[in-house]
């Protein structure tokens, strides 16, 4: 038997932001991309609590990419938090 006892935090961190392009470290991809978001929304994590923390990140992404059209910013980092619909990996 393996003891693996960060794997689900280890998956988490894999697909995480990175500073100032704010794309993901472990697929390239827009951050949050589709395994970052499924992973902040397993077990039915708090909309709310979600929403406050993709928010800050909003802020300081807001920041680094000031050329972005806000509404599109938005939309990537917060707006998502707002459905009903599961979150596809
Ligand atoms: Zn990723």
């Amino acid at each position: 038997m393996t003891f693996t006892p960060w794997k689900r935090g280890a998956t988490a961190l894999e697909h995480t932001w990175q500073r100032p392009s704010w794309h993901c470290r472990a697929c390239g991809r827009a951050w949050p991309c589709a395994p970052a978001r499924a992973s902040l929304t397993d077990d039915g994590a708090d909309r709310v609590s979600l929403a406050m923390y993709m928010w800050g990140n909003l802020d300081r992404a807001m920041t680094d990419l000031p050329r972005r059209p806000p509404a599109e910013l938005f939309h990537r980092f917060v707006g998502w938090t707002h459905t009903d619909q599961p979150v596809q990996a």
